[in-house]
């Protein structure tokens, strides 16, 4: 199976550091607003691509943020589950995060036989591609302008 990982920040959600919001979070349905009132909405098509996903890819998220913060956006939104192995660690270094996702998911029996890697920026590919070449970069919103191209991207690469 191919693995799919995600980045978070301007990726599946329009806030650009998750980790400066501070908890306890009121979701209300694709939305939510922390204790200080910012919002952070996950983008339109985000649910019913992780569904389709899902059934698709090993999903996992490489995430340069605090996870304490947010891992709970992802649990209130209910989008937790779909992921294996996620790191949302507080260091840029995307590689390695991917790396070590690659290592648990052999350890725990799949097989992966290949990488998609999404992200908003292009600041980690590089050190990605050295890491694990045989990982292709999708750049979001240059790539696929909504989560549905997205789809329809990974039907003809996936
Ligand atoms: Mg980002």
């Amino acid at each position: 199976m191919k693995l799919l990982v995600l980045d978070l920040d301007g990726t599946l959600w329009d806030h650009e550091d998750a980790s400066r919001l501070t908890l306890p979070y009121e979701f209300h349905g694709d939305y939510l607003v922390d204790s200080t009132g910012q919002v952070l909405h996950i983008f339109p098509g985000v649910r019913e691509f992780l569904k389709w996903a899902g059934g698709r890819f090993v999903l996992s998220i490489a995430s340069w943020n605090v996870e304490e913060r947010v891992r709970p956006i992802l649990e209130g939104f209910d989008l937790w589950h779909y992921v294996r192995f996620p790191k949302i660690e507080n260091h840029p270094n995307k590689a390695d995060m991917i790396r070590r996702t690659v290592k648990e998911l052999e350890s725990a029996g799949y097989c992966v036989d290949g990488i998609i890697y999404v992200d908003d920026r292009t600041l980690h590919v590089d050190d990605v591609k050295r890491a694990l070449p045989e990982t292709r970069f999708i750049h979001m919103w240059v790539d696929a302008k909504s989560f549905e191209e997205l789809r329809e991207l990974l039907e003809r690469v996936g």
